[in-house]
């Protein structure tokens, strides 16, 4: 069994509406959040939310635009690396940090962890990895948030054993094993970036997805109500992107628990 913590690290605000069609255009509070997985022997992280690393690599030339689409609000001491401290966790404590996408706002805080393994979608690496000035921001992608040293430390989800999900998640098609007991599993979740994918995990309540950015809210997958027309420029796939929102409406009617990384107070 896994046991999971979530934390929150930082947060940006834009209009409400943009994240859900309908919604009102007041400014809400997008959170970015990480998760901690631990069984008694072995610790991963999902994702790592902002990090100072996100302003010193998005003060200069076109990717100063991505701060002042979406205005970051975070504090260094909040940083992932500086939580898991807080709790006795030190980077070396953990084994691999797995990473949904390549937003800025999912991986600031790689370079805070400069000895673990990273865990990805090798498709997603490939499309993105040479992204540069007008490509990258369209991307969401800050090619300064990358340790020099990436590619000998990565491995691509798509290499580890296949295994088949449990009833209930079945719609998504097979996992990709984390572990050997096989209570940690990567899967795909196409469209809203390049090598987008979630994490199914065996807790003691029973399997939890963490469905990253896959929806932005509840009431996406509940009412199968996307965001607005604008938010389409950064996906990267909008057909995929519906179809696998589809998926979280079934599997959210099965009583999954789905957990998403910036599930906001919508109005
Ligand atoms: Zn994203």
């Amino acid at each position: 069994m896994i046991e999971i913590r979530r934390f929150e690290v930082g947060y940006c605000t834009h209009p409400g509406c943009i994240a859900l069609q309908g919604a009102s255009f007041k400014a809400c509070k997008f959170p970015a959040r990480a998760w901690l997985l631990q069984n008694n022997h072995q610790r991963w992280l999902f994702d790592t939310g902002y990090a100072q690393h996100f302003y010193d690599h998005t003060r200069h030339g076109i990717i100063r635009l991505y701060r002042s689409i979406t205005p970051v609000y975070f504090d260094t001491k909040d940083s992932l690396v500086n939580q898991l401290q807080r709790e006795g966790i030190s980077p070396a404590d953990i084994n691999g940090l797995i990473i949904s996408h390549f937003h800025g706002d999912h991986i600031a805080g790689l370079r805070d962890f400069p000895q673990i393994d990273y865990i990805c979608s090798g498709d997603g690496w490939q499309k993105t990895r040479k992204l540069r000035g007008f490509s990258a921001l369209k991307n969401a992608f800050v090619p300064g948030l990358i340790p020099e040293d990436f590619e000998t430390r990565v491995k691509f989800y798509e290499a580890f054993p296949r295994c088949p999900l449990p009833d209930e998640l079945q719609i998504l098609g097979e996992g990709f094993a984390v572990n050997t007991e096989k209570t940690l599993l990567i899967v795909p979740l196409p469209g809203h970036a390049a090598g987008h994918i979630g994490l199914c995990v065996l807790t003691e309540q029973g399997w939890i997805l963490l469905a990253a950015d896959a929806a932005w809210s509840p009431t996406n997958y509940r009412q199968l109500r996307g965001p607005m027309a604008i938010a389409n420029i950064i996906m990267d796939d909008k057909q995929a992107y519906y179809e696998t929102l589809n998926k979280l409406h079934e599997i959210d009617k099965r009583h999954v628990e789905i957990q998403l990384c910036h599930e906001g107070e919508l109005v």
